[in-house]
């Protein structure tokens, strides 16, 4: 089964942790053993395991912020510092795509080209070692590195095609996860951009308000890229019945993520909660959101698998992104039909994204 990932931090991780994505997961733990950080040595995501997971498609962030309160590698302390960092990231990615070690998807044409290849791989037999490069769609967590909403179109030309306002905290564009403000005026004045050009819009991790007042004023293709249910995890960070309804209702998607904090409620560092986290705790959520909205076509996968984080707080029978070929057989369990797995393994995102290519022309 070809899978799209809507969320993986690959440049934070190679740039600002030194992290190479073309080496094995394997090989990176064993590098990464002397490393001080979050993550680090515990590691599940690299280009070996995301080929052999038949991870087709991954939306890849840029991701630098600039709220005012620094943190080393992640936050900066202004935005021209913030727009360095981030321009780099882009870059990396388009020194990977020189490199022949990943293509950057940025239209409806370029899709299709890259979906099938991958599908006549699979289909002539998948043998391993041949499959086509890997796809990302370049994204952006936090809009914080966008100078301001006049500067789109340059980050548009290099290939940004999905932009997150915030992340955790105040952003410049919106309020974030544990805030409560809402959208600023640098926010109110770039979803006009982000609809003229078609930059999908991602509400993962805005605060409450700033995701009600993100509907109202924008009215462009949405997503939520790596989000989870607050019915089963109650915390900001994960979305309400009512605001998944809301993205069913503007038939955007929705990708379940599997950092465990947000997928089994009561999960903290020191205590596993008395039992082990798993896949099919995902799994809870997805079934969740299709209850929600009546069917399956608006949740799918959003994994933010090396999201400052590895082992130590993903399912536990997942060792690396190639586990996810086992979601196919869990949704199965709980009475998916074919389609509606293919739906959440790769259809609801594809279908995202030719929408909104194809009704830019
Ligand atoms: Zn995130």
């Amino acid at each position: 089964m070809l899978i799209i990932d809507a969320h993986l931090d690959l440049s934070m991780n190679a740039l600002q942790w030194d992290r190479d994505p073309l080496a094995s997961v394997y090989t990176i733990r064993t590098r990464e053993q002397q490393v001080l950080g979050k993550g680090r040595g515990v590691g599940t995501v690299a280009f070996p395991e995301m080929r052999s997971g038949r991870v087709a498609l991954s939306f890849a962030t840029l991701l630098a912020r600039s709220t005012g309160k620094a943190v080393p590698h992640l936050d900066f302390d202004s935005p021209t510092q913030a727009f360095g960092m981030a321009w780099g990231q882009i870059g990396y990615y388009r020194a990977l795509e020189r490199a022949g070690a990943l293509r950057v998807v940025t239209g409806a044409a370029d899709l299709d080209e890259h979906w099938a290849a991958w599908e006549r791989w699979e289909s002539g037999g998948a043998r391993a070692g041949s499959e086509p490069s890997l796809g990302i769609i370049v994204s952006m967590e936090g809009a914080d590195p966008i100078l301001d909403p006049e500067q789109l179109p340059v980050w548009f030309d290099a290939g940004l095609r999905a932009i997150g306002l915030t992340h955790y905290g105040p952003g410049r564009y919106a309020g974030g996860t544990g805030t409560e403000t809402g959208l600023t005026d640098l926010g109110r004045a770039l979803l006009p951009e982000m609809r003229r050009l078609g930059v999908l819009c991602d509400l993962t991790h805005m605060s409450d308000r700033a995701f009600w007042e993100t509907l109202e004023l924008y009215d462009g293709p949405v997503l939520a890229s790596h989000n989870n249910c607050r019915a089963l995890v109650p915390h900001q960070r994960q979305f309400s019945d009512d605001q998944i309804r809301a993205i069913a209702e503007r038939d955007g998607v929705i990708g379940a993520a599997m950092d465990v904090w947000m997928v089994a409620s009561g999960w903290t560092y020191n205590d596993l909660g008395g039992r082990a986290v798993t896949l099919s705790d995902v799994v809870d959520h997805i079934e969740h959101i299709r209850k929600v909205t009546g069917s399956a076509r608006n949740v799918a996968i959003g994994t933010d698998l090396d999201g400052g984080f590895g082992r130590e707080q993903s399912p536990t029978d997942l060792d690396t992104i190639a586990d996810l070929q086992k979601l196919p057989a869990l949704l199965r369990e709980r009475d998916f039909t074919d389609d509606e797995i293919a739906a959440v393994c790769h259809g609801n995102w594809l279908r995202l994204l030719r929408s909104t290519w194809n009704a830019r022309g």
